[in-house]
């Protein structure tokens, strides 16, 4: 089985040339995979693996916009609509400069599963622009979305493709989009999700990938008689995923001391409370500022720019309990992880998608501390978003606290099927296997079910 992977491996490296993250996604996944083929000869024969890998669409169109000046700009746009097998193509879309394909196939590939473990009938997809918001102004960022949106709109809709947001598309660029939807088509539908409250939105949306990433935690904690309470926790990032982990850690009685953004980190030993946390989102959301300002504001907090060329991050070389990578992907390299692990890091629950490269993924596995993959632990966010669709189908709204309660089980399940996974496959503990197998098995079971399309 082993030859038949790396194979396997060597033939995707083969057909998707220069995607070094889409073969780190797939190499991560298709390794935990070994024993469910060999006890299900069926995916094999089928090609299961071969079809999952290859996106049932790829679409990439040109997005030009003028910015304030008058000066013309192009940028590059994607959707990937990866597998539909168990519901409607899903995922966010990113605007970062760094957009590529090799990235939005990472990201697509990894949502169909992560999807799969939400229970909700969702597929997988992923899009975005090598555009970078920061920097513009609303109006810019107005014209890029609904340049953007006016190309997009061929391919999605509320039983086909529901986007959402991801790194540079909050609340703002979906409200842009969705009017330029709503404005081409005609429609209000639920083509869109985390959109704001007056407009279809739903409740606990913009926390849902925090709070959700603690509250696995949580469950792995527990699996040890533990908790969150009264842990030292690190968290990288700023942003959406960043902000509402560090309320949950610190609303569960834990300290949350590191946050960052691509210029550098904060480190602030009294804690970030309720109060700073509160500054930190009118600075990010608001004002849309620098976390180094936050060391000027709280004397308590010091602030280290990021420098690549030392080779490690100094934000996982702190003293913590458990760590919360919530900024990007590959953002814990090996040595990273070593210097975690050397400070007796107890958990590490991933908010971001892959922020740990395979190496330091491997150390934690080996070290046997309690590891949450990004599939099982940020799937939290997606799956308040398959919450928004259903209320939309059913143009009905559900409280703050029946959300919140229905996020929290979703959790708690997805934390099951990754350890029952885990264990029935010969790897205890390993959450990684579990989310990969757990994730796997619905997709492949519903593809064989609907036959060779
Ligand atoms: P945001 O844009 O709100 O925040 C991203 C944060 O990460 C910012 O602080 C940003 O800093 C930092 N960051 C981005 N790129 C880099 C980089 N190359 N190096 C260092 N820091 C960087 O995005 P989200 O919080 O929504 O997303 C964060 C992660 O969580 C991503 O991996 C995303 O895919 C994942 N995720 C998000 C979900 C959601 O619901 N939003 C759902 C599931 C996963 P700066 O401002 O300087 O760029």
């Amino acid at each position: 089985m082993h030859h038949f992977i790396d194979e396997f491996l060597s033939q995707v490296q083969a057909n998707n040339p220069g995607e070094p993250e889409f073969h780190q996604a797939v190499h991560e996944v298709a390794t935990s995979l070994v024993p469910v083929l060999e006890r299900h000869p069926e995916y094999r024969a089928a090609k299961i693996l071969e079809r999952m890998v290859e996106p049932e669409r790829t679409i990439m169109f040109r997005v030009p916009w003028q910015d304030d000046q008058g000066e013309i700009h192009v940028q590059k746009g994607y959707r990937v609509q990866f597998n539909s097998a168990i519901g409607p193509y899903k995922g966010g879309l990113r605007f970062h400069p760094s957009v590529n394909l090799s990235i939005l196939k990472f990201l697509g590939f990894e949502q169909t599963f992560k999807n799969s473990l939400t229970t909700l009938p969702m597929g997988g997809g992923k899009g975005g622009s090598n555009f970078s918001p920061k920097g513009r102004s609303d109006h810019e960022v107005m014209r890029f979305c609904q340049s953007f949106m006016t190309e997009l709109q061929r391919y999605i809709g509320p039983n086909t493709d529901v986007p959402a947001g991801d790194i540079g598309v909050g609340g703002r660029e979906i409200g842009y989009l969705f009017g330029q939807y709503k404005r081409l088509r005609n429609e209000f539908s639920g083509v869109l999700t985390g959109k704001g409250l007056g407009w279809g939105g739903s409740l606990i949306r913009t926390e849902a990938t925090g709070y959700g990433a603690v509250y696995f935690a949580e469950e792995m904690l527990s699996t040890q008689g533990d908790s969150i309470e009264g842990k030292l926790c690190a968290v990288s990032g700023s942003g959406n995923v960043a902000q509402y982990t560090a309320e949950k850690i610190n609303q569960l009685g834990g300290k949350v001391v590191t946050l960052s953004d691509s210029g550098g980190m904060i480190h602030d030993p009294a804690g970030i409370d309720a109060e700073k946390l509160a500054w930190v989102m009118d600075l990010k959301n608001g004002r849309r500022g620098r976390i180094s300002e936050y060391a000027d504001q709280f004397r308590d907090a010091t602030f280290e720019k990021y420098d690549a060329s030392r080779g490690f991050n100094p934000l996982w070389d702190i003293d913590v309990d458990c760590a919360f990578p919530c900024a990007t992907q590959n953002e814990i390299n090996a040595k990273d992880a070593a210097n975690l692990l050397k400070n007796n890091v107890g958990m590490v629950t991933e908010g971001a998608n892959m922020p740990s490269v395979p190496d330091a993924a491997d150390l934690f596995t080996e070290a046997a501390i309690l590891y949450g993959p990004s599939k099982a632990a940020n799937a939290g966010g997606v799956a308040v978003s398959g919450l928004e669709m259903s209320q939309n189908s059913m143009r009905i709204s559900w409280s703050r606290d029946e959300l919140d309660k229905r996020l929290h089980d979703i959790m708690i399940d997805i934390h099951g099927a990754c350890r029952d996974a885990s264990e029935e496959y010969g790897t205890p503990g390993n959450y990684a296997n579990g989310a990969n197998i757990a994730g796997f098995k619905k997709v492949a079971d519903s593809m064989l079910a609907q036959g060779l399309v």
